[in-house]
């Protein structure tokens, strides 16, 4: 075999073990090194875990028993955001408020993988409680591009986007709030998937905005991406959102529309040819580019950047240094409650907390907080409309490839590179995000996405449409 076994996708990797061409351990082996010799440099993981020789042999033996029968995922190693429990790991959301939380139950996403014999390398770096796009708000320093280390992976799963890409592990989980799977997947050359709403179960997840959140996969293949939702996706008793999604028709020739009133400015000159140029190859098998209107659209991040910080804020209220994480202790108790979170707290969850507890406030929740869900309710009839003349709608996933450090220290430029992602998180509807071709900026050749969305529980469609445009066969 021509490749490292850690630069296998999980499809690959799957078939050697089963053709018994590698083993298990090797295939841990590979991994676990490749990421301790980069992480110094990289920051993607802030904990890599012994190797589980238990798991690593049970995972052996149903591949050697089961062969073709055993799950896709078993004996594969992956990497796991820092905001998903496993239990008896800590699980700090990349903040000083939780470094010292263990998590005591394992998510419902790790219980599915543990059950078909994944393995997890780490727990990767992240921005604090998922909010940012470049992971520079982890308390732990910021990971790095490995297209690139004077930039941003994206964020806020970059740890996540970074150790796939640097081929530390063959495929991870991450969270989507707005996009923080899709945006790093741009950001770092990988195929990065929000699943539809309630598709996976956010029991286990450290809460951001309960509304938005979903886990997803970062993969270095459309088909790696399908098989970890696969095995992370339905319905979960221990969380009322789930819902099971069916798999539904796929069309054989796909109308893909696209917003062209929204791609102007900001949107750089290169991104867009490769855009353009995805489109015609998309035309030159013979689907068809129709062009739909969102008028709303324009207001989708204003409307995101006033209900995530609400919800934000109320879910980090759990957070008080009485009951998880760090405590600091005062001359009362209102001291100790301001004081652990006075230091426990990095300044963009702060901002959030405050801008957050303000739009929910008497007095300003009807000018701000309803006004925002009367526009995701907008947004949502507006896709639903435009969903009965096309298959699903495409647009580049972020208007730049990814910035340097310290670019973007105001918040509000940084909160516009989410511009083209949060609207499939205020819809509930599933997105995916798939290379298209990079750029060069400065001698470096960075990646870019091209972002699918499709209907609410439509998540196949968009596998389908991925794997057009990467030429892959889906089994
Ligand atoms: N970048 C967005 C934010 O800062 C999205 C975050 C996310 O998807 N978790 O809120």
């Amino acid at each position: 075999m021509s490749k490292a076994l850690n630069e296998l996708t999980i499809t690959e990797a799957a078939r050697a073990l089963r053709a018994q061409e590698i083993t298990v351990q090797q295939l841990w082996d590979a991994c676990a090194k490749a990421a301790k010799e980069k992480n110094t440099e990289l920051k993607a993981f802030l904990e890599l875990f012994p190797a589980d020789d238990t798991a690593i042999d049970a995972a052996q033996k149903r591949i050697d028993n089961k062969g073709d029968n055993t799950p896709a995922l078993c004996g594969i190693p992956l990497a796991i955001k820092d905001n998903i429990l496993i239990e008896g790991h800590i699980a700090s959301s990349a903040s000083k408020i939780l470094s010292n939380y263990k998590a005591t139950y394992d998510a419902t996403v790790i219980t599915k993988l543990k059950e078909a014999g994944t393995l997890f390398l780490g727990r990767t770096n992240m921005d604090e409680f998922a909010m940012g796009s470049s992971t520079e708000h982890s308390a732990f320093g910021a990971a790095k591009n490995p297209h690139d280390t004077s930039r941003v992976p994206g964020g806020s799963s970059g740890g996540s986007a970074a150790a796939v890409a640097a081929h530390m592990a063959l495929c991870a989980l991450g969270s989507d709030t707005g996009g923080s799977i899709r945006q790093p997947a741009a950001h770092c050359g990988l195929v990065g998937f929000k699943p539809t709403y309630g598709a996976v179960s956010r029991n286990g997840l450290e809460a951001l905005a309960s509304s938005l959140d979903q886990i997803g996969p970062l993969a270095k293949s459309v088909a790696d991406a399908k098989a970890l939702f696969d095995a992370i996706r339905g319905r979960d008793p221990l969380d009322a959102t789930t819902i099971e999604t069916a798999p539904s028709a796929v069309p054989v020739a796909f109308r893909i529309g696209v917003p062209h009133h929204l791609l102007t400015e900001g949107l750089d000159k290169d991104v867009r040819a490769h855009f353009d140029n995805a489109l015609a190859a998309f035309a030159q098998q013979g689907h068809e580019i129709v062009d739909v209107s969102l008028p709303t659209s324009p207001h989708a991040l204003a409307a995101y950047y006033v209900i995530q910080p609400a919800e934000a804020s109320t879910n980090l209220a759990r957070y008080d240094g009485m009951r998880y994480g760090v405590s600091v202790a005062g001359d009362s108790l209102l001291q100790d409650y301001v004081r652990s979170r006075t230091e426990g707290f990095g300044t963009e969850t702060k901002r959030r907390i405050l801008l957050g507890t303000y739009v929910l406030s008497s007095g300003y929740i009807d000018a701000y907080y309803r006004k925002a869900e009367l526009a995701r309710g907008m947004l949502r009839t507006e896709y639903d409309k435009a969903f009965e003349s096309v298959d699903v709608i495409a647009f580049p996933t972020t208007p730049s490839p990814a910035f340097a450090f310290g670019e973007k220290t105001d918040p509000v430029s940084m909160y516009l590179e989410d511009i083209f992602t949060v609207t499939a998180n205020l819809t509930g509807m599933p997105a995916l995000s798939v290379p298209m071709g990079n750029v060069m900026r400065e001698h470096a050749s960075l990646p870019t996405g091209i972002h699918f969305t499709a209907p609410h529980g439509k998540d196949n469609v968009l596998f389908a449409v991925g794997a057009k445009l990467t030429g892959e066969q889906l089994y």
